[in-house]
C-alpha cells in the first residue's frame, strides 16, 4: 500500500500490515456549519480506513475538533454570545452533518478544550528545550532553533512572510504556541505564563501524541493546511523530541464552479444544505469520481453526473439474475478484476479507478461484483432491494414540497426532520413529483 507523501515528495509505502496504521486528520474550527468542501477529508479518510481494514491493518483514525480559535472568538463577537457556547453548537452541527454521510464516526474526536493539560505540558518542555520563549505573556515557537523548518512546505526561511505579527517576538518568523487573554475573549486558562489559551498549531500537536503516541503514519488534511499550520505542526512534534507522522497527505480542494454557485451562493454550500438536495450517495459517488490529491470541482453540472452514475448502479440492482446460470460477457473476467481493483485503491488509493472499474462490472451485469467493494465507499445502500415508503411519510413529503414552493424553509426543515426520524429520506430532485424518499440505513 502506497500513498503519496509530501513530505517526500512521492509514493511512500506503509508497513506491511497487520501493521498499526495511525491516523491524525485535522478536523474543522467550530465557528459556523461546515461547508461541503470540509466534508471531502472526512469522507476520504474514513474510505481509507475502511480499505486499510480490509487489506488487514489495525487502523486508528483519530480528527480533532478546534473549538478554541481566533475565528470562534471573532464569531462570538459578531454574533454576540459565549464563544463556549458557540462553540459547542457548532460541534454538535459537525456531528449531525457529517453523521448524515452514512460513513461512521472516526476512532477518536478528541476537543482543544478537553486537551489542555497535555498542551500546557508540552509547551513547557518547549519551553525548557530551549525552543520556545515567553513574550509579554505569550509563549512564541523559536524558528531558528529547529534546522529543518519549511521542509514540508518547501518555504525558505529568508522569504517567508510573518506570521502572527508583534514586536516582542525575536523573530518574525516565530508563531505563538500560547496566547495571553485579550479584550473581548471570554475563556482563558491558567498556565505558567498566566491566563491564556493555545495556539492552533500547538493543540493539533498535543492531541496527535495523546492519541497516537509520539510516531505514527499518516497526517492527513487539506491543502490549504500545508503552511504554516502542519510546517508548524511538525516543527514543534519534533523539536520536542517526537518523531511525528511519517506521510503526509494533503487533499485536493473543492472548486465552487458554474458561475451562479460561486458568485452568489458560493458561501451558502455548507453540507447541510448539499445533502438535503443531492443525498449522501450522489455526493459520496461525486468525491470518487476525483483523485484525492486533485482538486474537484463541485456544480450542479457534476452534481447531476454523479447522480446519473447512482441511479445507474441502483438500476442495475433492479434486475435480477439467476446467478447459476449467469454468463458474464467476453473481456469480464472478475478475478483479473479484482486484483486490477486493489491496485487501484493499493497505489495511492485511487477511487476514480476503482469507479472505473465498478463501471465495467456494471456494465457486465457483475452485481456480486459491486456489492462486495460498495462498502468502502458507503454506499452499499445502493445494492439493498427498495422500500415503497408508506402514505403517512408520502403525505409529510408532500408538505415539505408544498412548503418549499412558498419559500418557507424552516418549515420544509422541519419535516425533513420528522422524516428522517421515521427513518426515510427526502431528496430533492429535478423529476416529478420533485422529491424522492429512501429509506434510511
Ligand atoms: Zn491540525
Amino acid at each position: 500500500m502506497r500513498l503519496y507523501s509530501t513530505l517526500q515528495h512521492e509514493l511512500v509505502e506503509l508497513p506491511p500490515p497487520p501493521a498499526k496504521v495511525g491516523i491524525y486528520v485535522c478536523g474543522p474550527t467550530v465557528y459556523q456549519r461546515i461547508h461541503v468542501g470540509n466534508g471531502r477529508p472526512y469522507v476520504i479518510f474514513l474510505w481509507l480506513r475502511n480499505w486499510l481494514q480490509q487489506r488487514g491493518y489495525e487502523v486508528k483514525l483519530v480528527s480533532n475538533i478546534t473549538d478554541v480559535n481566533d475565528k470562534i472568538y471573532a464569531e462570538s463577537e459578531r454574533e454576540k454570545r459565549a464563544s463556549a457556547d458557540l462553540a459547542r453548537e457548532m460541534s454538535d452541527w459537525y456531528l449531525a452533518d457529517t453523521d448524515r454521510l452514512g460513513l461512521g464516526r472516526p476512532d477518536a474526536e478528541p476537543k482543544a478544550t478537553e486537551m489542555m493539560v497535555e498542551i500546557v505540558q508540552l509547551i513547557t518542555e518547549l519551553v525548557g528545550s530551549g525552543h520556545a520563549y515567553e513574550a509579554g505573556g505569550d509563549v512564541y515557537f523559536r524558528v531558528g532553533s529547529y534546522g529543518d523548518y519549511g521542509r514540508l512546505s518547501g518555504q525558505k526561511p529568508n522569504q517567508m512572510s510573518e506570521q502572527e505579527p508583534n514586536p516582542l517576538k525575536e523573530d518574525a518568523r516565530d508563531f505563538a504556541l500560547w496566547k495571553a487573554t485579550k479584550e473581548g475573549e471570554d475563556t482563558s486558562w491558567d498556565s505558567p505564563w498566566g491566563k491564556g489559551r493555545p495556539g492552533w498549531h500547538i493543540e493539533c500537536s498535543a492531541m496527535a501524541a495523546d492519541e497516537l503516541g509520539p510516531a505514527f503514519e499518516i497526517h492527513g488534511g487539506g491543502l490549504d493546511l500545508v503552511f504554516p499550520h502542519h510546517e508548524n505542526e511538525l516543527a514543534q512534534s519534533r523539536a520536542a523530541g517526537q518523531e511525528f507522522a511519517h506521510i503526509w497527505m494533503h487533499n485536493g480542494l473543492l472548486r465552487l464552479t458554474g458561475e451562479k454557485m460561486s458568485k452568489s451562493l458560493g458561501n451558502i454550500q455548507t453540507l447541510e444544505r448539499v445533502l438535503d438536495e443531492w443525498g449522501r450517495e450522489t455526493l459520496l459517488l461525486f468525491f470518487m469520481t476525483a483523485h484525492w490529491r486533485s482538486p474537484i470541482d463541485f456544480s450542479p453540472e457534476t452534481m447531476m453526473q454523479a447522480r446519473t452514475q447512482v441511479d445507474a448502479f441502483r438500476e442495475l440492482f433492479r434486475m435480477k439474475f439467476d446467478r447459476s446460470t449467469q454468463q458474464f460477457p467476453q473481456g469480464w473476467d472478475p478475478e483479473v478484476e479484482a486484483r486490477k481493483f486493489e491496485e487501484a485503491l493499493d497505489n495511492d488509493f485511487n477511487t476514480p479507478d476503482a469507479l472505473a472499474i465498478l463501471h465495467k462490472a456494471r456494465s457486465a451485469w457483475d452485481q456480486d461484483f459491486i456489492k462486495e467493494r460498495l462498502s468502502i465507499f458507503g454506499l452499499d445502500s445502493l445494492a439493498a432491494p427498495e422500500e415503497e415508503a408508506p402514505p403517512d411519510i408520502v403525505e409529510w413529503a408532500e408538505k415539505r414540497q408544498a412548503a418549499r414552493a412558498t419559500q418557507d424553509f424552516a418549515e420544509a426543515d422541519r419535516l425533513r426532520d420528522v422524516i428522517a426520524a421515521a427513518g426515510w429520506e427526502v431528496r430533492d430532485v429535478s423529476d416529478d413529483p420533485g422529491y424522492q424518499l429512501v429509506k434510511g440505513d
